[in-house]
């Protein structure tokens, strides 16, 4: 929903982690037409995991996989697969380009020009901000393109042209032209006056900005990108509200996002916290999830809020943020003593060491990926269970994990989860919603006897 953060927005980079929070995603083609490749899109419920008393939650696990067409698992596996290489290329070309800022002086003349328009020292921060930005955007592009535009339309995950495109990177870059401007001022300022201990309030102000940035996000920066509505179909809302009611969420409103805008994914999210709580639901989900779906969907981000998992991402990356900071500040000290002279940069308080500071957070953020996405996997699998206790909607969740598989591999491997999954694999999430069948098979089965026959296949979609 939010672009991707990139090797340029480095700086910005943790404070829009939390907004990238997005529960069910999926793929939806053309409306109407399904090409052989897209999962489907209403699951019917296998026999294999109807309520009976032979109910075995590994059989009916298998029998949900075995719905996937074999086209479209080999697609999402290879999009899925490439992506771990793209974390790789990522990371080495943005080390290269950063390499060149500081082996060819490019850096230092930024600085020297910076210098050039003013002597008041916050605004030699924002005019060096501005020429790097600009610079590191340009020559980043051709892999940017590649990733995020012609790799996502080979997928089919993407709706937008190259200019509507174009237009939302240059929208992003003028967010990242102000938030990255100001935090730039903020960390380069702390750095100037505190010497000794500027390590530790760097990581107070910036756990402060990240912050602000989660809390104005949704009514701020969401709506640069997208509109955001109120929903006012009672058809929908209603059983969102009671949902909501009955976990002591005191929401009264359900928002839609027009996410198509630039994707085929499915998604729903709770952003902010306090007085800026709110749900959002947008609109691919809409359109093509069943009401089984959706109401897991709700359930998964009623757990978010309800498990506080705001407050405790907020307290995980704080303690990633001083770790990050006190290795910096040691890896600052002994690179600028290597090779400062030879880079021209006068010390940590110049703002040519800024690609240092990049490149030294991307070897960070690059080794800590496996311990980022445990930290979010874990949160999603809690997630996850509040989700079926709350809409005790197995089906849905299992219709929700294929299609979420529309880009991710259904089945990886144990070490493969562990270190590139953000969220449980389809696999473990529909054996975890069978597993929770299993348990409630005389509740499912009561349910059923009200409905006449065993439900034979989930709800139309809408
Ligand atoms: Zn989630």
């Amino acid at each position: 929903m939010f672009p991707r953060a990139k090797l340029y927005r480095g700086l910005i980079v943790f404070c829009f982690c939390l907004l990238a929070c997005g529960a069910v995603s999926g793929q939806s083609p053309t409306p109407g037409i399904q090409p052989l490749t897209a999962m489907p899109s209403v699951v019917q419920v296998p026999p294999e995991a109807q309520p009976s008393p032979n109910f075995n939650p590994e059989t009916a696990t298998n029998a949900y996989l075995a719905q996937i067409p074999a086209a479209a698992r080999a697609r999402s596996d290879a999009y899925f697969e490439g992506g771990y290489w793209m974390i790789l290329w990522d990371f080495l070309y943005g080390a290269i380009v950063l390499l060149l800022l500081l082996n060819l002086g490019w850096s230092a003349a930024m600085r020297t020009g910076a210098e050039r328009v003013t002597r008041f020292k916050p605004v030699h921060t924002i005019v060096y901000w501005a020429q790097y930005l600009l610079l590191t955007s340009i020559l980043g592009f051709p892999l940017s393109v590649y990733e995020d535009y012609f790799r996502e339309h080979k997928y089919g995950l993407a709706t937008q042209t190259f200019g509507p495109w174009m237009g939302d990177q240059l929208k992003g870059l003028a967010v990242n032209l102000v938030l990255g401007g100001i935090l730039a001022m903020l960390l380069f300022g702390i750095v100037r006056k505190l010497q000794r201990t500027w390590w530790i309030w760097a990581s107070v102000v910036t756990l402060c900005f990240m912050i602000v940035v989660v809390l104005i996000a949704p009514v701020y920066i969401v709506p640069i990108f997208n509109k955001v509505t109120r929903l006012d179909d009672p058809k929908v809302t209603q059983p969102i509200l009671s949902l909501a009611r009955a976990n002591g969420i005191s929401a009264h409103d359900v928002f839609e996002i027009d996410a198509s805008r630039q994707s085929t994914r499915m998604s729903a999210n709770v952003s902010g916290f306090g007085n800026t709580m709110r749900i959002t639901l947008n609109d691919n989900l809409l359109r093509r999830g069943s009401p089984e779906e959706i109401q897991a969907v709700m359930g998964h981000e009623m757990g978010h809020y309800v498990l506080h998992h705001i407050y405790k991402d907020i307290l995980f990356f704080g303690v990633v943020i001083v770790i990050f900071f006190a290795l910096l500040h040691w890896a600052l000290d002994w690179s600028l003593h290597r090779w400062g002279e030879k880079w021209k940069i006068r010390g940590i308080g110049d703002t040519a060491v800024l690609p240092l500071v990049v490149l030294l957070a991307s070897i960070f953020g690059f080794v800590a990926t496996p311990i980022m996405n445990t930290h979010s996997r874990t949160t999603e699998g809690e997630a996850d269970m509040y989700g079926l206790n709350a809409s005790r909607q197995p089906d849905g969740f299992a219709q929700g994990a294929i299609h979420l598989g529309e880009y991710r591999k259904m089945n990886p491997g144990p070490v493969e989860e562990f270190i590139f999954y953000d969220h449980p694999s389809g696999r473990n999430r529909i054996y975890a919603a069978m597993r929770w069948k299993a348990e409630n098979l005389p509740l499912m089965r009561w349910q059923a006897s009200r409905e006449g026959e065993p439900r034979p296949a989930l709800a139309d979609k809408k």
